[in-house]
């Protein structure tokens, strides 16, 4: 695969309008549900071990971030790639996450940018992060063992909002108005270990 300047800059135009809007809609979310998040800078688990599935389109707003970069820190993404390519696991570390930080965070993924949160798959099924089992998000009114809500330590601490589960799979954000109403085509779903295979400048 192999883009042109002018190509991403046409497919990225509207996509980087709808993140200017989208973006708000996610840290209302985050803010809702801030009595059970611990994000924080330098805490990059959910960057370290992962799949990362990427639509064509967020992955050439991520490159179009890239290209951007001092040529040192591409250098060492550059190396983070190899070594990821040689492995071949299903899940890495991210190859742009450099010293626990984001090389690329304002093109970053819109699993970058939601995960955390409580998720409805396709399925039905909840998915909560799974830096709840390193004690961290919901890890505290969540129960490992039963799978359950700790409801009382919801009440006994006055959180303000209930745990609420979001519907943030790529699929459900493919049929919001505003993706229709700004013509974004977000094109096929790979692991970003896949898209970047085939990546060429
Ligand atoms: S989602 Fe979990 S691992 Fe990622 S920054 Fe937040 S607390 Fe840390
Ligand atoms: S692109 Fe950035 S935020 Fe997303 S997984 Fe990689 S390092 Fe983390």
């Amino acid at each position: 695969m192999c883009f042109s300047g002018v190509t991403i800059l046409v497919m990225c135009k509207n996509y980087k309008k709808f993140l200017e809007i989208f973006q708000q809609d996610i840290d209302a979310m985050f803010a809702h549900q801030k009595d059970y998040i611990c994000c924080k800078e330098g805490c990059a688990y959910c960057c370290e071990y992962g799949e990362y599935p990427f639509t064509e389109t967020e992955f050439l707003y991520l490159m179009d971030g890239y290209e951007k970069l001092d040529e040192q820190i591409k250098k060492i993404v550059q190396k983070n790639i190899s070594e990821i390519k040689k492995d071949e696991k299903g899940y890495y570390k991210c190859p742009f996450l450099i010293n626990k930080k984001c090389s690329v965070y304002d093109n970053r993924g819109l699993v970058c940018r939601t995960f955390g949160l409580l998720n409805q798959e396709p399925d039905g099924k909840v998915n909560g992060p799974f830096c709840g089992k390193l004690g961290l998000n919901y890890s505290k009114v969540y129960d490992k063992e039963t799978k359950q809500l700790l409801m009382n330590v919801i009440e006994e601490n006055h959180y303000k909002n209930l745990p609420r589960v979001f519907n943030l799979n790529i699929s459900n954000i493919r049929k919001l108005n505003l993706v229709k109403e700004l013509e974004i085509d977000f094109g096929e779903q790979k692991s970003l270990l896949e898209w970047l295979a085939n990546y060429a400048k």
